[in-house]
């Protein structure tokens, strides 16, 4: 019996739920009684797994959910969360009745986007929307007053529309200098000043400045890369108001092993070549899991020892050089603890020269995630049979 609650590859992500819930835990205390959190879960939930990462935070702390586009909160919506949830990004006028049908939040910063918006939804219908300011990240949102207030102009004379939110973006919150940040923070108090009527909710902060910058909670935060264990930047690691709990490991087993003779070579290109007798090891994990070929060369866990990556990484497999014969069947770490010695996911990141974001967020959702909670592995579910049953559907 094929059962899609259950997988069938050697490879898999670990997340750990406890950790997440840590995390949002210690924020959480650090803010005032009137400052709620919202937890950012698009993408999702940056690799981690949406609805596991929902409910985790909903549980620790958080009142409400973020993502970034209709599709993530719908999903979210399917999968029983009724939690309020607002969309950062644009959304087309066009579904706004979707959204309101889902009693989702929507981020608005065009007049003509109320307009057309007024045309579509229903006439009994409402829709939550929050308005977007931008005050120097340059990518979406309102850039002056007089916008700001014929939006709301427009918003205020359609009962359909409830204004509940207004917030704006920091481009440099993570940063050593924070006097662009500071600039930011006053043009959005100086613009939301200019409104009428306050909205329920204003809010700013990125894990970035809740960490650092209580003078910029107003009343609300969106927390994402902290909750996940991961710090903001680089920079802000050595001034992190709490230790973060990093949640997502990434494992597999040796599903071959052989030794290789003096000359004999290793994967596509026949690039590398044994240059004694060797022991080389197969993983199923390749760059169509999101293990990229840049990563040729760097190293993974086996028993607790760092050994490389060796030949082209291929789309599903490949080859690492061993210390010694092991067992097939052994466990190998390429992001988290093993035994003595980690890879940390900011590890990885500069292997890759990019940012901690980007790496978990890569791992594709062709890998299962595992969940562990209470210190207890929960059931899991398979990416691959899931999509097959519901083409049957
Ligand atoms: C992704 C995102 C966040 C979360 O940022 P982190 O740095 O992960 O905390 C907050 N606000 C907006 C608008 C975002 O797009």
């Amino acid at each position: 019996m094929m059962n899609e609650e259950q997988f069938y590859r050697d490879t898999w992500v670990e997340v750990n739920l406890d950790h997440i819930r840590d995390n949002v835990a210690q924020m959480k205390s650090l803010l005032p009684g009137d400052v709620e959190m919202m937890a950012v879960v698009k993408a999702n939930a940056y690799g981690h797994g949406d609805v596991q990462v929902a409910k985790t935070a909903l549980e620790a702390g958080a009142s409400s959910l973020a993502v970034a586009f209709l599709d993530e909160a719908l999903a979210l919506r399917q999968k029983g969360i009724d939690a309020p949830i607002l969309v950062l990004g644009a959304t087309n006028p066009s579904y706004v009745q979707i959204a309101a049908e889902h009693q989702i939040t929507l981020t608005i910063f065009q007049e003509d986007w109320v307009r057309e918006a007024k045309e579509v939804l229903g006439k009994d219908a409402t829709v939550s929307v929050h308005l977007k300011l931008d005050t120097g990240m340059g990518r979406i949102g309102i850039r002056d007053k007089e916008t700001l207030l014929k939006i709301e102009g427009l918003l205020g004379e359609d009962p359909r529309f409830q204004l509940d939110g207004v917030f704006t973006h920091f481009a440099t919150a993570d940063s050593g200098d924070l006097s662009y940040f500071q600039e930011q923070l006053s043009k959005f108090k100086s613009m939301i000043s200019a409104l009428k009527t306050k909205p329920r909710m204003i809010h700013a902060s990125n894990s970035a400045a809740s960490l650092r910058e209580p003078a910029a909670f107003f009343n609300g935060i969106r927390f994402g890369i902290a909750m996940y264990g991961l710090s903001p930047s680089v920079e802000m690691k050595e001034a992190l108001p709490f230790s973060l709990k990093e949640a997502f490991s990434l494992r597999t087993k040796l599903i071959h092993v052989k030794k290789l003779l003096p000359g004999e070579t290793v994967s596509y290109g026949a690039t590398y070549e044994a240059q004694e007798e060797e022991w080389i090891g197969t993983l199923p994990i390749g760059y169509a899991d999101g293990w990229i070929r840049k990563l040729q060369g760097n190293v993974v866990l086996v028993n607790g020892m760092r050994v490389p990556i060796v030949g082209r990484i291929c789309m599903d497999q490949c080859m690492i050089k061993l210390p010694c014969e092991l067992t097939v069947g052994t466990v190998v770490t390429l992001i988290g603890q093993d035994q003595n010695d980690a890879i940390a996911i900011d590890e990885v990141a500069s292997w890759l020269d990019t940012i901690n974001y980007e790496i978990p967020c890569l791992i594709s959702s062709r890998v299962p995630r595992i969940y562990v909670k209470a210190g207890k592995k929960m059931a899991v579910s398979n990416p691959i049979l899931k999509l097959l049953d519901k083409k049957k559907a």
